[in-house]
């Protein structure tokens, strides 16, 4: 290796900026708890377990923000949220808060953020997660990590170190918000692992009013139309996936994935050619401008592992890649490969699948 590639050395003497004595009261760490039509989203309780950890470590309060509509379905997530991890649960229950609108809920956060002066905000990646913390972040005048992939505390200044990928995935930035607060982050869902829950925990519920009227507010909803969300990939949850690549060959091919992922009850997903190639639908791409997958077992067949797929996937549990390249990237990090033609292994794979698990169902 030449020198140029080396790691350029850390700076002597960090930048310090004196944090303003105002904020520095800010004290404890808060997760949004995202909740549309009394359904909470599996993201808010990756980022409490996340949110638990580094309370821990700064040894202050882990808080979990519930807005909306129905204050039973409201105290209802309360309760969850005691059992994975939040020491206090701040809610605001207003009609207006009903069906998520920007305006109210940016209002609602930052009047509990300018009452109760949390030092951290997560908020998970989602689209509405995305939408409100960048409004929470302006009103507010702080500093907001997008997308972020980890979450540590810096141990000089107690701040949040916020990493996420940049420059196309080449390089990953930590960012942190040396004198603003609260630090915000939004992480996208499935990039943390889901916590276990302790049944018996409990909190404290400190509930607030929102001083505002529905004519303040532009935005109205007319109506709710749900997706047609049997067509539609569910690829951040699922246990299983069955991924192709560019070496698959051709959109025909993709047969054989679809196949094996039938076979074995599980979503499909593509590297970006394969995408873009429209050998898949867009919503089944995995990576860094895709989805980020947390499956028991990945299967990628005929996929290099560059980067940014693989920043996607990394976390699944076991990993099988097939691949007629013995040096593809991807076998520095699969938990087992097979080098050969992935045209004539999946089928193989496919039948011994069944036949094995027709064995497993007639022993029950
Ligand atoms: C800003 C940016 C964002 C990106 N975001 C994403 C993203 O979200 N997701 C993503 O996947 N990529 C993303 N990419 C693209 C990424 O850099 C790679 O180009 C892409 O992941 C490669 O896809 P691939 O592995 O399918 O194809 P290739 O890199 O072409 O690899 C094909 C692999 O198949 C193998 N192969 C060939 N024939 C066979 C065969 N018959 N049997 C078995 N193996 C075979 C080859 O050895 C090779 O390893 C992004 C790139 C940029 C710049």
């Amino acid at each position: 290796m030449s020198e140029n590639t080396a790691a350029p050395a850390k700076p002597k003497g960090k930048k310090r900026l004196e944090l303003d004595p105002r904020l520095a009261a800010y004290k404890g760490i808060w997760v949004f708890v995202e909740m549309e039509r009394g359904q909470v989203h599996q993201v808010s309780w990756e980022l409490l377990g996340e949110g638990r950890k580094l309370a821990d470590i700064l040894n202050v309060e882990l808080g979990a923000v519930i807005l909306g509509g129905s204050n039973d379905e409201l105290a209802a997530a309360a309760r969850s949220a005691f059992t994975y991890g939040a020491d206090v649960a701040y809610i605001v229950a207003d009609p207006v808060l009903t069906d998520y609108r920007n305006e109210p809920y940016t209002k609602a956060m930052t009047d509990l953020v300018n009452k109760y002066q949390p030092e951290i905000l997560l908020l998970g990646a989602t689209t509405l997660g995305r939408d409100l913390a960048g409004s929470v972040a302006t009103t507010l005048l702080t500093g907001l990590t997008a997308d972020c992939t980890e979450l540590a505390i810096d141990p000089d200044n107690r701040g949040l170190l916020a990493t996420r990928p940049t420059f196309g995935g080449s390089l990953l930035c930590t960012i942190q918000t040396l004198n603003y607060r609260p630090q915000m982050a939004t992480i996208r869902p499935r990039v943390m692992a889901m916590p276990d829950t302790l049944p018996e925990r409990s909190g404290r519920v400190i509930s607030e009013n929102l001083q505002m009227q529905e004519d303040d507010i532009i935005a109205k909803v007319l109506q709710f139309i749900p997706d047609e969300a049997q067509e539609q990939a569910q690829l951040a949850y699922a246990d299983i996936i069955v991924a192709g690549g560019r070496g698959m060959g051709k959109a025909e091919n993709f047969r054989l994935i679809w196949d094996l992922a039938a076979v074995l009850g599980a979503e499909v997903g593509g590297s970006r050619p394969v995408t873009h190639a429209g050998w898949l639908p867009a919503d089944r791409q995995v990576g860094q401008s895709g989805k980020t997958v947390r499956p028991k077992l990945y299967i990628a067949a005929g996929i290099s592992g560059a980067i940014q797929h693989r920043v996607g996937m990394e976390s699944s549990d076991v990993i099988i890649a097939i691949n007629n390249d013995p040096h593809a990237p991807i076998f520095d990090f699969a938990t087992y490969g097979i080098v050969g033609d992935a045209v004539q292994i999946l089928p193989v794979l496919t039948d011994a699948f069944r036949s094995r698990l027709a064995v497993n169902r007639r022993a029950g």
